[in-house]
């Protein structure tokens, strides 16, 4: 796979999703980071963005409520280029109904190379990062390039 770059803003777009089982430790995060959240676009998934709205006061762009379809609408997002980062509190040990939408929004992720944090210390490194406020150049996959080896 060829791959060229991105830029990704000092603005960054973050993606939250928190497993109902850890909504609780999401909400809690976001709170102790709420400073440094405040002067990013966020984005969650419906139950996760509201409950964020609600105790937090941050603004949240809600995409649906995750097994309803709204980690599909964040993979697409991603594919986009529309999301930078994304912390995603995803259950270890309990199983919900759309895991195959969770598998394929870690998948899509990966191949479109944004930071992921998946429980509480990865995203504390995350947040702390100094590229969290600065512009960064990510690598992605070059789909233009992909396309014309598969159109040969
Ligand atoms: P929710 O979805 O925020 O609507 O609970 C989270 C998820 O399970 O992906």
């Amino acid at each position: 796979m060829h791959v060229t770059t991105r830029i990704m803003e000092k603005n960054k777009h973050i993606a939250l999703v928190a497993h109902d089982n850890c909504k609780t430790q999401l909400l809690r995060w976001v709170n102790e980071h709420k400073d440094k959240l405040a002067s990013h676009t966020l984005y969650a998934t419906g139950t996760t963005g509201h409950m964020i709205g609600r105790e937090s006061g941050l603004d949240v762009n809600c995409l649906l409520s995750g097994p309803m379809g709204g980690d599909q609408q964040l993979g697409a997002l991603i594919s986009e280029g529309k999301i930078d980062m994304m912390i995603f509190f995803w259950d270890p040990l309990n199983a919900v109904p759309h895991d195959p939408d969770v598998k394929a929004l870690l998948r899509i992720s990966a191949v479109w190379n944004i930071p992921v944090a998946t429980n509480r210390a990865s995203a504390n490194f995350m947040i702390s990062s100094p590229m969290l406020d600065e512009e960064v150049e990510i690598e992605i996959p070059d789909y233009n390039g992909y396309l014309t080896e598969r159109l040969g």
